[in-house]
């Protein structure tokens, strides 16, 4: 298995450095390149042949001739089956390649669909020769045959299905004595799952429909329980390292008590249920880690904060890590007015990748010295210039729009510090029992008493004036307002032209008499603040922008949001920004913008406009565009599941994870396995 491909015969140079670019270094690496489909070429019975179906033949030429009619020449090969019936093989094209190489006498395997035309005939057939001394035909035909994805450069290297299957072919025969089985005993019984030496040779060499089904059904659980044993034992390590920071114990943080008195509102029940099942856990020896998750305007910063106080107590630090510099800086902004004057809670702010100021490094130096114990930034704060003296507590915001090496970075730089990962994104249970099994799951399900619910309306261009009037009203009586554009790349100049034209016309010509301003990506840092905190405090009435607001942003007093171009936003992203509105007491709107007429843009907007619950939306989404895009993963690379599929093995996902609880301890075999596949950047066992 670990035996390098070049000992196949066929793979000279050229070939191993395109295996190689495809991820196929080793015998093993060849196994595990799945077929895409398959497609039945078993024999079939030749005495009951009937116009209208596919079938397989072993047959022998007969003789051949060309016909010329009106619709050019025609190859007529006429073959008799091993039994004994006539049929008629038919090429319109490639007629003079194909007379020269089918001779009569010769044994062929045709594949088809057969028609009447004068007898029984098959067009265009896929078929082999066979002489007598040619096993490898068979390989081809004659049985389920394997199809395998492959790619330009390697069909350049005749690596096609054909060539791969002559490979794999080779490599199966090899491996043969080599196959180790991975997953225990115990489990192979009781899930009556197929071994793995059968599994590999099944997958790629069907013998029966039955027979594939089972070696399908035992890779998909070997790969989502190796998966939850890589989870099982990223837990482990973290509980081997003895924690040496401790936050103060539920109820006597004095920072939190006073945050409580001041704060204008009163927790939800299940925001106090969140603080105290989180520092309830943190109080052994084993740090934590969390997801923390709640639908859009649950109340998480606030969770955040009340917690991150109990570490401040402790004379520790916290950091917030935040996706967005607008973010980031509205996280600071409320923690500073909640927290309002304090000795003990110093907060410090760190955005700006890589900027050299003096501010800047004063700031590092009172994170490096553990002045500043409450530390908010962005992707910033995981720069090797950023050190922290006793960071206890990880909090990172929006944690789907980080990848797990981010995550990972950011703790490095404590003692073994505590994380909590929020997110609004209810990630599907079976995503859960992969993912992010590593993190114990903690719920917001109600939101702050007194929200209504947000109404959503969807509109075509027809009814721009209509929307104009509303948001009119709506303003003169206060409120605010974010009209989004859709912008792909802050930093391309011509992608933000909507969004600048837009605000030209409504400031100019609609609206003169509102306040309008326009935030997007490519502002300077200090234009976008100033721009996000007239908006925050009123002065500015609407606000033309782009998604720079899409996650996070808290503004209770805007209860319009106008979303153009609607149909280019996905599900998520349109229940995010719908999440910026309807945070007060007010009725408010989420409008959608759309002359869109496809149909699965109608799908989505559809969906958005019917419900308001984030969870049934991103079941729909994770159903429309499956489950990595969902989580922000195809940027971050997704787990290596090459057949389990998190939305249709659910099921399954969940006895492979039950199994990997129990029986954790695996060989070295399935340790290798693991980090071949799934374990890029990320270290667990040591190699
Ligand atoms: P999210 O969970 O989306 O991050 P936020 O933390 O931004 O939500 O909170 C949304 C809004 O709800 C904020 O304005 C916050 O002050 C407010 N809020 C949080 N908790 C409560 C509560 N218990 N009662 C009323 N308002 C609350
Ligand atoms: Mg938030």
């Amino acid at each position: 298995m670990k035996r390098s491909v070049s000992v196949l015969s066929g793979v000279g140079p050229a070939r191993q450095k395109i295996l190689a670019e495809a991820g196929i270094e080793s015998i093993g690496d060849l196994l595990y390149y799945f077929p895409r489909r398959y497609v039945d070429r078993t024999l079939t019975d030749s005495t009951v042949l009937q116009a209208g179906h596919e079938v397989t033949l072993i047959v022998v030429v007969q003789n051949q001739y060309v016909t010329h009619g009106r619709r050019g020449s025609r190859l007529v090969v006429q073959v008799r089956t091993l039994t004994g019936e006539g049929l008629t093989l038919v090429w319109f094209r490639g007629v003079p390649y194909f007379r020269k190489l089918i001779e009569s006498d010769q044994t062929l395997i045709v594949s088809g669909r057969l028609d009447f035309f004068q007898g029984l005939q098959m067009v265009h057939p896929d078929f082999e020769l066979i002489d007598a001394d040619d096993q490898q035909a068979l390989v081809h035909v004659g049985r389920i045959i394997p199809l395998y994805p492959t790619t330009e450069s390697l069909r350049k290297q005749h690596l096609d299905s054909r060539g791969f299957r002559r490979l794999i072919s080779q490599a199966l025969e090899l491996a043969d004595l080599e196959v180790e089985e991975v997953i225990p005993d115990t489990i192979l019984n009781s899930r009556a799952l197929a071994g793995r030496r059968e599994a590999l040779s099944q997958i790629h060499y069907p013998e029966s429909h039955d027979r594939l089904q089972a070696a399908q059904h035992r890779m998909k659980y070997e790969e989502l329980f190796l998966f939850g044993v890589l989870m099982v034992q990223k837990k482990r390590s973290r509980a081997e390292i003895p924690r040496q920071v401790h936050p103060v114990s539920p109820g006597i943080s004095k920072e939190f008590e006073r945050l409580r008195e001041t704060l204008p509102f009163r927790l939800t029940a299940d925001q106090e249920n969140a603080i105290g099942q989180i520092l309830n856990a943190v109080g052994g020896s084993e740090s934590g880690a969390f997801l923390l998750q709640g639908d859009v305007g649950s109340g998480k910063t606030v969770v955040a904060l009340a917690i991150a106080l109990h570490y401040i107590d402790a004379g520790l630090q916290v950091a917030l890590m935040a996706p967005t510099e607008v973010l980031a800086r509205q996280h600071f902004q409320t923690l500073v007015n909640l927290i309002g004057l304090s000795e003990n809670t110093r907060i410090e702010m760190v955005a700006g990748q890589g900027a050299k100021t003096k501010s800047r490094q004063a700031a590092i130096e009172r994170i490096r010295t553990g002045d500043a114990n409450l530390v908010v930034g962005t992707h910033a704060l995981i720069e090797d210039a950023i050190e922290f003296s006793r960071l206890g507590l990880v909090v990172i915001d929006e944690q789907h729009r980080f990848g797990v090496e981010q995550r990972e970075k950011i703790r490095s730089k404590g003692l073994n510090p505590d994380t909590i990962a929020m997110t609004a994104t209810p990630i599907p249970r079976s995503l859960c029992l992969t993912e992010y099994a590593d993190l114990d799951l903690v719920l917001l399900r109600e939101r702050p008493a007194g929200r209504k619910p947000v109404q959503t309306l969807l509109l075509n261009e027809a009814r721009r004036s209509g929307l104009h009037k509303s948001i009119r009203k709506h303003v003169s009586m206060g409120r605010q307002c974010f009209i989004v554009y859709p912008v792909i790349d802050e930093s391309a100049k011509l992608d933000l032209r909507a969004a600048s034209d837009a605000y030209e016309e409504l400031s100019k010509t609609v609206f003169p008499d509102f306040r309008v301003g326009l935030l997007h990506g490519r502002l300077k840092a200090a234009e976008k603040e100033r721009t996000m905190s007239d908006f925050r405090s009123g002065r500015l009435q609407i606000l033309v922008t782009t998604t720079v607001i899409e996650v996070g942003i808290d503004v209770p007093n805007a209860t319009i949001m106008v979303v153009e171009h609607a149909e280019r936003f996905g599900i998520s992203q349109l229940h995010q920004l719908r999440g910026r509105v309807g945070r007060g007491s007010e009725e408010s709107f989420c409008v959608l913008v759309s002359d869109a007429e496809g149909e699965e843009a109608l799908q989505r907007l559809t969906a958005i406009r019917d419900t308001d619950d984030g969870f049934t939306l991103a079941e729909i989404d994770m159903q429309m565009r499956g489950p990595g895009e969902l989580l922000g993963l195809r940027q971050h690379g997704f787990p290596g599941f090459l057949l389990a599929d998190l939305l249709g093995d659910r099921d399954l996902a969940e006895v492979a994870h039950s199994d990997a609880n129990r029986y954790p301890d695996i060989g070295e075999e399935a340790r290798r396995l693991i980090r071949r596949r799934f374990q890029q950047g990320v270290s667990v066992f040591p190699n």
